[in-house]
This record gives structure tokens, C-alpha cells and sequence, in this order.
């Protein structure tokens, strides 16, 4: 271990002996590498090579100094994800992937594809945690016990290991795998950094999604502690009562107190697009009154709702909502002046769907 302080404190202690580099901020790297003022441009170029190239190996990092690729092999990896498994769904293409961290835990996230202006696009759905603490009661990965945070290396470390599995690039990212990614705060916090800068991955702000069920302190940090993105708010309920019901943990934060933090996040200086995702469940929260009771609590904002017909998950006792319901809601939504995306289920054949990705790899 090396005696150089953290700035995080909430990393796990599964990392191997020879740690990544990723774990540290880049305005830490020249003061670890040992390199004195006039050498810090020797960071850009390392940096060339880790994220616009992608290159894993330092020794092949020809443009660095002989002693400084041998010394940062000794001392630091860069890939602390090993690819174990793929499948691919039958019926949309979304392929999902299962990674093991060096502490043996499995990591799973799913690759998206899709048809834009200009050709294909990849997206990434990246997990936080393994497991999930929030119990939220429709979804597989609540019903893991909580494990670990994942450290910012194996967050950053399944863009890699997409892209090497796939052979495509990755062209968005959503946090909406496995874990609640604001109770793994500090680590995201960094993550993005490397994600968003340009000498890092220099992913766009509307390339990055990350979602939350509500945890409204962080959340109000992000607004001034993270790089601006879009930020992806699961309410499933359009009051407390409801909320409280599938959403146990999350709803220690009132609906209206979440949403202040939304707007808040919204208008803030570096703040990005808010959206909220519904899940619709059958009899339970996909009725008229609903409908109206959610278009009442966004009307006059600048709102995108993404609606969630369920996946179903075994073992637990929700069901799909009707065709008709999920029409009705939507038009609801869409005679007020809210922006609705009706999200038609990706992978689900494959427990890769919203919701499913705590169910095991089959
Ligand atoms: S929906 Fe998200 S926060 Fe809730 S249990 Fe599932 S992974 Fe955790």
C-alpha cells in the first residue's frame, strides 16, 4: 500500500496489491508519478494513452520515458476487471456483461444499441454497487444484500471491459445497474471526473446519466461538487403513501423535498437535464388519478418523464402493466405539457432489463 493520502474514504479494501492509477484524481497524478514541474506534459501523454487509446499496458506507452513505464508497472495497474461471461439477447441485440473484481464479486452491466442520425450508438448501463442496500420492492437488485461500493477503478473499469468485449465503442453512459450510484458517493463523484474530462474519457454531459432514487443530501452536492450531466430521478409514485411502499428506504425523503432538490440540481450552475423515471406497475400505481396526480406535480416545469412498463422479476408478485393503462398515463402526461419517453423493455430476456439486473447471469 502506498503511504500517499486518499481523498476518498470510502474505498473498499479489495483492491490488489498493485492499485490503479484510476483511484486517483488527475491533479494528483504528476506529485505520484514524482514529476517535477517541468515534466508534468509527461501526463498528457500517459493520459493519450490510457483513455483516447486505450492502451492497458504501460511498457507499450512508447512515448514515455523507459524508467517511468517501469515504474508506474510496479506500482500501478490499470484494469482491475476480468471479463467472465456474455449474453446476448434474442430479441433486441442487448448484450449483457459479467465481470469479476479481484475479490472474486460479480459485476454485471449492460451494452445498448440503437439506431440514431449518423449510424449506430452504444450505451453502457454501469452498476455502482454489488448488491443493492435500498429494498426497492419491484427490482432484483434490492433483494441482494447489500456488499460493497464499487471502487472508482472497477466503475471506470466496465467502460473498458465493454468496449474490449464488444469491440464497439462506447458512446453513453447510464448509471442504472446494479446499486444506488449516490450511496456510493464519493467514489462516483471521482468516476465522473475521469468520465467527463477532456483529458479523460471527455464523454459529453448529455452522454452521462446518473440515476437516484431520491437521496436528496447528495444529490444537492452534486449540484456543485460533480461535472454537469443528466441526472435520472426513479420516483414510481406520484405520492408519499405509494412511494413509501416500493420505494421503503428511499421514501425517508418526501416527494416534494425530492423534487426541490431535482429543480434545484436543475438550475444550479453546472446542473443538466432532470428526468424522472415511472415505473409502471399493474393495480398499483399506473391509474388515471395517478397520472394526474404526477402531471400535477411537474406541470409548469421543464420535465421529461421516462415511462417504465415493468419487467417482470420472479419470485416477486408485480405484474406488466395493462396496454391501455400505459396509453392512458401517457397521454395524461403529454396533455399537460410534460415530455414523455415511453421506454420499451431492452434485454429482458436476459434479467438485463430496468430493474432485473440483480437477478443472476443465466
Ligand atoms: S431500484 Fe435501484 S436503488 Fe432501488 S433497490 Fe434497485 S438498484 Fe437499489
Amino acid at each position: 500500500m502506498m503511504s500517499h493520502q486518499r481523498v476518498s474514504g470510502t474505498h473498499s479494501q479489495d483492491i490488489p496489491r498493485r492499485e490503479s492509477l484510476l483511484e486517483w484524481p488527475f491533479h494528483e497524478w504528476p506529485a505520484l508519478l514524482g514529476l517535477s514541474a517541468s515534466e508534468k506534459y509527461r501526463v498528457r501523454q500517459l493520459m493519450e494513452w490510457i483513455f483516447h487509446r486505450r492502451v492497458a499496458d504501460f511498457g507499450q506507452m512508447s512515448t514515455l520515458p523507459q524508467g517511468l513505464r517501469q515504474s508506474l508497472g510496479e506500482k500501478f495497474t490499470l484494469r482491475v476487471l476480468e471479463f467472465a461471461s456474455r449474453e446476448i439477447s434474442k430479441r433486441d441485440g442487448a448484450q449483457r456483461l459479467n465481470f469479476r473484481a479481484a475479490d472474486g464479486k460479480s459485476i454485471p452491466a449492460v451494452c445498448l444499441s440503437g439506431k440514431e442520425e449518423g449510424g449506430e450508438r452504444h450505451s453502457l448501463c454501469l452498476s455502482t454497487q454489488v448488491g443493492c442496500a435500498w429494498g426497492c420492492a419491484f427490482c432484483a437488485s434490492g433483494r441482494l444484500k447489500f456488499q460493497r461500493n464499487l471502487t472508482v477503478s472497477e466503475i471506470l473499469g466496465q467502460v473498458f471491459g465493454a468496449e474490449e468485449a464488444t469491440g464497439k465503442k462506447v458512446d453513453s453512459l447510464l448509471f442504472m445497474g446494479m446499486g444506488e450510484p449516490l450511496a456510493n458517493y464519493s467514489n462516483l463523484r471521482l468516476a465522473l471526473h475521469a468520465l467527463r474530462s477532456p483529458m479523460g474519457f471527455n464523454y459529453g454531459a448529455r452522454h452521462v446519466t446518473v440515476s437516484t432514487s431520491g437521496l436528496v443530501p447528495q444529490m444537492l452536492k452534486l449540484c456543485t461538487e460533480a461535472p454537469k450531466m443528466n441526472l435520472a430521478v426513479s420516483l414510481h409514485a406520484a405520492d408519499d403513501e405509494t412511494r413509501r411502499r416500493l420505494m421503503p428506504k428511499a421514501a425517508e425523503w418526501p416527494i416534494k423535498e425530492v423534487l426541490k432538490a431535482a429543480w434545484a440540481y436543475q438550475k444550479g450552475a453546472g446542473g443538466g437535464r432532470v428526468t424522472f423515471e415511472y415505473v409502471l406497475l399493474r393495480g398499483i400505481n399506473d391509474s388515471l388519478r395517478a397520472a394526474q396526480r404526477l402531471s400535477n406535480l411537474l406541470r409548469g416545469r421543464k420535465a421529461w418523464v421516462n415511462l417504465i412498463p415493468y419487467n417482470p422479476v420472479p419470485g416477486l408478485p408485480y405484474e406488466k402493466p395493462e396496454e391501455v393503462a400505459v396509453r392512458r398515463f401517457e397521454e395524461v402526461l403529454v396533455t399537460r405539457g410534460i415530455f414523455v419517453r415511453l421506454r420499451r423493455p431492452q434485454g429482458d430476456d436476459i434479467s438485463s432489463g430496468c430493474g432485473q439486473l440483480g437477478n443472476p447471469a443465466r
